[in-house]
């Protein structure tokens, strides 16, 4: 072989390597982008549902992974309450697993916090990826880990037997864990705060916020599938008195105990908040007048026979007046917003015509009241939903 053909081979020898360099360097270039464009949708998931709606499908569309879970530890049931308030139900979240303990991560992944590449093992992965025989044949599983408790798993699952192997490169893997663990520590902080910032402080059940936003969802559900819908509000009589007579802290104990009255009187898919000072409001859909009737009547009474304490010690009893309304099912005209305005201003009329009939009772929109005390007959209270 002469020198210049030596020379012409180790040139294409050289270009070569040089276009596989190039490739690969295209290829982590295109990997870094999509990684990039990922973790800026993570990073600006406005809530739990969203995060992990992004890692169980956009990831695995964006990198074309075959299978992708997500194991997260929610040991108070957190994680379970807030993803069902947000989606009704699981279905949809197919490929999530909530652990009410890290046990089973612990196990998997011992004192070690980065990555385990590997061949799929049917014993140890099966569970993992719940996927049909053959269909996975090498595995990433990531440790998602905060200050040094494990918080999750993400695991990957390909059908690609040279994908994930064992003693490869991990630091790109090992980022996504970290933002991923990052993203979900902040998406439950998030959480939380709207929790807060829709819960009354001192009595724990929703606040006035709450109840304008649940009114709206109520209204066009009611008004979608013709279904009734009650509201009622709800005024400790003459509490003044209990604050004047046994003290504030005790005014405020009473507040407290009058909202479990309430709230124990109602079902799981109604509504109470307290609307401000000592009065509540409560929405019970597909609730119809004579039954919300029989409830707001049930509550009275409760609260009527109750032997309630003051700080110290003394029996304190108390009244409570409700007004109560209807959302007009054949008559739904106008935008939600002026419906739930009249929904709400006709119960705050029967509250108050309930006052000025001597406290203590029940009066309905458009109906008589329900006092123990009341011997009239029934009468029209007009022109409510008008005001
Ligand atoms: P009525 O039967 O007409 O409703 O009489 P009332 O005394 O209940 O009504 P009024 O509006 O005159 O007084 C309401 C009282 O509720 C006055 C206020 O100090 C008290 N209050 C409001 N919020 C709180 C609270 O958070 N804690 C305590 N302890 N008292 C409160
Ligand atoms: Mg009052
Ligand atoms: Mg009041």
């Amino acid at each position: 072989m002469t020198t210049n053909t030596l020379l012409q081979s180790e040139n294409f020898s050289l270009r070569q390597q040089l276009e596989a360099f190039l490739h690969e360097a295209r290829q982590n270039e295109d990997k870094m982008r999509r990684f990039d464009q990922l973790e800026r949708k993570l990073i600006g998931a406005s809530s739990l549902l969203e995060l992990v709606h992004l890692l169980l499908t956009e990831y695995r569309l964006a990198f074309g992974i075959e299978f992708v879970t997500l194991a997260l530890v929610d040991k108070d049931y957190e994680s379970t309450r807030i993803l069902e308030s947000a989606h009704g139900s699981d279905a949809g979240l197919s490929g999530l697993t909530l652990l009410q303990s890290p046990v089973p991560l612990e196990i998997r992944y011992g004192n070690a916090r980065h990555p385990c590449l590997g061949a799929f093992n049917s014993e140890q992965h099966q569970g993992i990826f719940n996927a049909p025989e053959g269909a996975i044949s090498s595995v990433a599983l990531l440790p998602l880990a905060r200050h040094g408790e494990l918080i999750g798993s993400l695991n990957f699952g390909s059908a690609n037997p040279d994908r994930y192997v064992q003693g490869c490169g991990t630091d790109f893997l090992e980022r996504l864990a970290e933002v991923v663990a990052i993203c979900i520590e902040s998406a439950l902080a998030q959480e939380r705060l709207k929790l807060i910032g829709l819960t009354d402080v001192l009595t724990g059940v929703q606040n006035r916020r709450y109840f304008e936003h649940r009114c709206h969802v109520e209204i066009s559900q009611a008004r979608r599938y013709k279904h009734p819908l009650a509201c009622m509000f709800l005024d400790i009589d003459k509490f003044k008195r209990i604050n004047d007579t046994y003290g504030h802290p005790s005014g405020d104990e009473v507040l407290k105990s009058v909202a479990l009255a309430i709230q124990s009187q109602l079902r799981s898919g109604d509504t109470i908040a307290r609307y401000g000072g000592e009065e509540f409001v409560a929405l019970l859909p597909q609730a119809e007048l004579h039954h919300a009737q029989q409830i707001a009547e049930r509550i009275r009474c409760s609260i009527a026979e109750k032997d309630l304490r003051a700080l110290d010690g003394q029996t304190i009893r108390l009244t409570i007046s409700i007004g109560l309304s209807m959302l007009p099912v054949e008559d739904m005209v106008g935008e939600d917003q002026q419906l739930a305005d009249r929904l709400v201003a006709a119960a705050d009329k029967a509250l108050y015509e309930a006052k000025h009939r001597g406290r203590n009772q029940v009066v309905c929109d458009g109906s008589q009241p329900s006092g123990p005390a009341r011997s009239t007959p029934w009468r029209r209270l007009h022109g409510l939903f008008s005001s």
